[in-house]
């Protein structure tokens, strides 16, 4: 892509932006002299659509007027309310209806995934990460490691940037596999990692994994609503992820799981089980049914019943991108808006700043980490009194994503202007 460097350009580039509409639908907040800020912090929390507050009301309206009979009565039913968020969530994830569930949030649903496919045994009892990998993931993992009674300094096993390098090769990756891919019972890698902005091979770590044995888990926090995804032709054991980052459905919102069908399906599996996670046909028998019956999808791995007011801006936002035309469409302009942001800092010529995230574009999303070499903190609080949300990672890193649905080529100018300055 030919890109220029004058303002009169990034302007052009928001006119000729199909998507240019869907800035409307969201919530902008303002900046102290009442203007839109540059909100590049999608990676954090997006932007409140419009339509959540009229979702969330009708569903308080009902609790008000219905109560109990809310369940079965309601204008969108809340007994079944979850099964309303499988097919749009799946279409972004690349799953069949039956492999998606939503619920919960994040971590909780990495537990509950790990009491299923991290069956450790004596030969093999090893979880792989990428280094760095998000603290709560490394947490979790943990935890889960000793929770069966091993040594998470013997059993966790990392990918780690070689030295003087800040992303993990791909190489690395594979070797590690070839080293300990025996002693490896699960690995569990990012899709985007939240730190450089690297997007991983998720179809070839899959496959490198599942040769020697291991079952796949795929945290897409940074990923869901970011980059297109095929979970299941790229026949990953398992993914879970947030929807309050890129996916736009607000603070706590209900995350989201995907099992694949060959396990979704298998109702030997070990796991965690409630009442929601039951087949429909008997779950109100209640105490004449002590068994519990699997439901055949990824439904069966569903505890409680469904958080309503926590799914209701789920359901709004997830509508937006199927308007907008699915991961595709997205897909295209945040390259062009990434790629962008990535040309205007080296046609800056900065020494002071580098981008840690990868070049190519099949290896990253939307976000740019940007790496600043003298005076970081001065330069962020300078982004933050002229109005740019981005955040600051210590020591020197600060993560910049532009969104497609909801930023344009202008803000990246601008922003791009204000990092020129700092010299
Ligand atoms: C944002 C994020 C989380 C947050 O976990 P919650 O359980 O939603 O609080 C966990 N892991 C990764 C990789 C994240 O990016």
């Amino acid at each position: 892509m030919n890109f220029l460097p004058d303002e009169k350009f990034a302007l052009q580039l928001d006119v000729e932006d199909p998507l240019r509409d869907f800035r409307e639908k969201f919530h902008l907040p303002l900046g102290k002299d009442g203007q839109p800020l540059i909100y590049l912090a999608g990676n954090s929390l997006g932007l409140m659509p419009k339509a959540a507050r009229q979702i969330v009301e009708q569903e308080l309206d009902d609790w008000a007027k219905l109560a109990v009979d809310a369940h079965l009565g309601a204008k969108t039913p809340w007994y079944s309310y979850h099964e309303t968020l499988r097919e749009p969530a799946a279409r972004l994830v690349g799953a069949r209806p039956n492999e998606v569930i939503c619920m919960n949030s994040l971590t909780v649903n990495l537990h509950l995934m790990m009491a299923t496919f991290y069956r450790p045994t004596k030969e093999r009892f090893k979880i792989f990460m990428e280094e760095p990998a998000f603290p709560s993931d490394t947490y979790a993992v943990k935890s889960q490691i000793a929770h069966h009674g091993f040594n998470p300094r013997e059993a966790l096993v990392l990918a780690r940037p070689r030295e003087g390098e800040l992303t993990v090769r791909p190489e690395t990756i594979e070797a590690t596999l070839d080293k300990h891919g025996d002693e490896i019972a699960l690995v569990l890698f990012a899709g985007v990692n939240f730190f450089t902005g690297q997007l991983f091979d998720i179809e070839k770590i899959t496959a490198s994994a599942q040769k020697h044995g291991c079952m796949v888990g795929i945290d897409l926090a940074h990923a869901v609503g970011n980059v297109p995804l095929a979970l299941h032709d790229w026949n990953v054991d398992f993914a879970a992820w947030c929807s309050y980052k890129y996916l736009n459905a607000g603070p706590g919102a209900a995350a989201g799981v995907f099992v694949h069908e060959r396990h979704a399906t298998n109702r030997e599996l070990p796991r965690l089980a409630g009442w929601f996670g039951n087949d429909p046909a008997t779950r109100f028998r209640l105490h004449l049914e002590p068994e519990f019956v699997p439901v055949r999808s990824a439904d069966a791995w569903q505890i409680s019943n469904p958080p309503i007011l926590s799914m209701a801006p789920l359901r709004a936002s997830l509508a937006i991108f199927d308007e907008a035309g699915g991961m595709e469409a997205l897909r295209k302009k945040s390259i062009k808006l990434t790629g962008y942001l990535q040309f205007l800092i080296e046609a800056a010529g900065h020494s002071k700043l580098s981008v840690i995230t990868p070049r190519e574009t099949d290896a990253r999303g939307c976000q740019l980490s940007i790496e600043v070499h003298e005076h970081p903190k001065e330069l962020f609080a300078k982004l933050e009194a002229t109005g740019v949300k981005c955040d600051f990672r210590e020591p020197n890193v600060i993560r910049a994503a532009p969104t497609p649905l909801y930023n344009t080529f202008h803000e990246v100018w601008r922003f791009a202007k204000i990092l020129g300055e700092h010299r």
